[in-house]
């Protein structure tokens, strides 16, 4: 039992689990930003650019003709509303959209960070000159040793 107790104990707060439910927490944060800026800035946008009413495409199933989707619901027809469906389309592809944007800005901001490291890395300090007699640490352009004051060859 004790076994059991310390298996779940691993499964519960070791590694995946947590990891999945930052990723959780921190994606459904990131959802609200992602809605909100599909619903409060592109739609209104594409409201202005598209004046077609998706959601009052709708065929009712008993043949009758109606005035809107809430008549028909109202009048009890069954309704084919595929207003919403495409609707629901246009949503996803924003979505969609939308995220392809902000993973492109992450990446390539990640690539500029990248880019900056590896050139750090690449002029690393160059080794210092050494005395050829004593082996200290001297100026690239000195001519005498300060250290053993020996006359240094001209490299
Ligand atoms: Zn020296």
């Amino acid at each position: 039992m004790k076994k059991l107790f310390d298996e779940f104990k691993t499964f519960a707060f070791k590694g995946n689990v947590l990891d999945m439910a930052v990723g959780v927490i921190i994606g459904g944060a990131f959802g609200a930003i992602v809605s909100s800026l599909i619903n409060d800035v592109l739609m209104p946008l594409i409201g202005k650019l598209i004046t077609v009413d998706f959601s009052q495409w709708f065929v009712a199933l008993d043949g009758n003709k109606y005035a809107s989707v809430e008549a028909a619901t109202e009048a009890g027809a069954a309704v084919l509303n595929f207003g919403s469906f495409v609707s629901a389309i246009i949503y996803f592809l924003l979505v969609a959209l939308c995220i392809f944007f902000v993973v492109k800005a992450v990446n390539t901001a990640r690539k500029k960070a990248e880019d900056l490291k590896k050139k750090e890395e690449v002029a690393p300090a160059k080794a210092p000159r050494l005395c050829p007699f004593c082996f200290s640490e001297i100026h690239d352009d000195a001519t005498r040793c300060p250290h053993c004051t020996s006359e240094l060859p001209k490299e």
